[in-house]
């Protein structure tokens, strides 16, 4: 693989059998072409953000080392969103999958399509605290430490699943 990058992916889902849809969502992200899926988080069950009445999400982070360019990873794991029945409805409304590209390598992105590092990434604690399990030493491209905003990081609403698969273990 020529020139691979570490990406990080948060996936989530509050529809059809969620802890199913994540983890074949993360089979899948080790299907990706020039990519391999290199480690991921525990499941991690929060409460919905945007509107109360939907169910609860389950959550994960993944590490993919890719050979695509970032708009190339962010179009496979839009149809890897629409194989799972995905339809966009409203903004943080219920979904069968969703899946961020939180970074990539140390790239920082501001086009209409895509935004990296993921304008969500340090204020989520469903984000931060899967994203902490797998790259405890992570520095963002801003310099900041993930160790620090993990610590300033209520876990209100997020719990850990115990006694679930996890694919990669
Ligand atoms: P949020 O991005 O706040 O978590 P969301 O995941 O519900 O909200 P989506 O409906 O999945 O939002 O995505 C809306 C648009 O966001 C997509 O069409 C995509 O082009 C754009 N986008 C910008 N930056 C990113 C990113 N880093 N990862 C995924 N999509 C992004
Ligand atoms: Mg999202
Ligand atoms: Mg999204």
């Amino acid at each position: 693989m020529a020139a691979a990058v570490i990406a990080y992916i948060g996936l989530g889902s509050n529809l059809d059998d969620p802890v199913r849809q994540v983890q074949t969502a993360l089979v899948e992200l080790g299907e990706i072409q020039q990519s391999c899926l290199l480690k991921h988080s525990s499941l991690y069950r929060s409460a919905p953000m945007g509107r109360a009445d939907q169910p609860d999400y389950i959550n994960a982070v993944a590490a993919v080392e890719t050979a695509l360019a970032p708009h190339e990873l962010l179009s496979q794991l839009q149809r890897l969103e629409a194989r799972h029945q995905r339809v966009r409805r409203e903004r943080w409304g219920a979904r069968t999958l969703d899946l961020d590209l939180l970074l990539f390598g140390a790239a920082v992105i501001d086009s209409e399509q895509l935004c990296v590092p993921h304008p969500g990434l340090a204020a989520r604690n469903f984000i931060l605290i899967p994203l902490y399990e797998i790259a405890p030493d992570l520095i963002l491209p801003d310099n900041r430490g993930l160790s620090e905003l993990v610590q300033g990081c209520p876990r209100t609403g997020l719990q850990r699943l115990e006694n679930v698969d996890q694919p990669l273990s």
